[in-house]
């Protein structure tokens, strides 16, 4: 990766942790999390920028900014780390997303509790990269939960954390935090769908799900 100059890179680290910090504020308003649940981080280059552990969103400010190395150094900010640092590092480490989102989203939630994989009850399904799986139950913050969300990210943009909650990546924090709605939404949608009394949702098909990816990759604006 190329070295950009020193105030460039200071100056891209500020932008990068105003917009994570805008990220991070959106997923309390949005109703996502509550209080200081979930966290976010951003790539910048070598340096992964990350929101503190247990600090409220609305307290943070510029000069709060929290960052390490890949390895889970820190190199920025006296604030320690979220202690789901071992999940982003693993994602950066396994993908190229420049961005990641962890929140405790209703809906998502509550699947997590009940299926291994959310049923495929919406084309946006393929918008993540295939049916959304489950990873295992384990600590929040560990070693063995960071393995296991790695398995359920495998060929996916987004899993769910069993009885715990989402993790979304992207190219972009708007692009991750995007995801997480869209996987929240659906999540509403399969629970929503199944009580209804007598009935069982339809579900689309590999071949439905095949087809509507292909046309995704070509939706919205030139
Ligand atoms: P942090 O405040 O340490 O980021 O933890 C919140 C959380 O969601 C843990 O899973
Ligand atoms: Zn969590």
């Amino acid at each position: 990766m190329e070295r950009p100059h020193p105030h460039e890179g200071a100056a891209a680290l500020a932008r990068a942790w105003s917009a994570l910090v805008a990220t991070a504020r959106r997923t309390v308003s949005d109703g996502l999390v509550v209080g200081t649940s979930g966290n976010v981080s951003v790539r910048v280059g070598d340096t992964v920028l990350v929101t503190p552990s247990g600090v409220p969103y609305d307290r943070l400010g510029p000069d709060d900014a929290v960052g390490v190395d890949l390895a889970g150094r820190q190199v920025l900010g006296g604030l320690k780390p979220t202690s789901e640092l071992p999940m982003h590092l693993a994602v950066y480490r396994d993908t190229r997303a420049a961005a990641v989102v962890h929140t405790h989203a209703v809906h998502a939630t509550a699947v997590s509790t009940l299926v291994p994989e959310l049923p495929p009850i919406h084309y946006m399904t393929q918008a993540l990269g295939g049916p959304v799986r489950v990873a295992p139950y384990a600590l929040y913050g560990s070693e063995e939960l960071a393995e296991n969300m790695r398995e359920a990210l495998r060929d996916r943009t987004a899993c769910l954390l069993q009885n715990h909650g989402t993790m979304t990546h992207g190219a972009s924090l708007d692009e991750a935090y995007d995801r997480t709605a869209q996987l929240e939404w659906m999540c509403r949608v399969w629970l929503a769908a199944r009580s209804a009394p007598g009935h069982e949702p339809s579900l689309l098909s590999d071949e439905q799900l095949r087809e509507a990816g292909e046309k995704l990759s070509g939706y919205g604006q030139r």
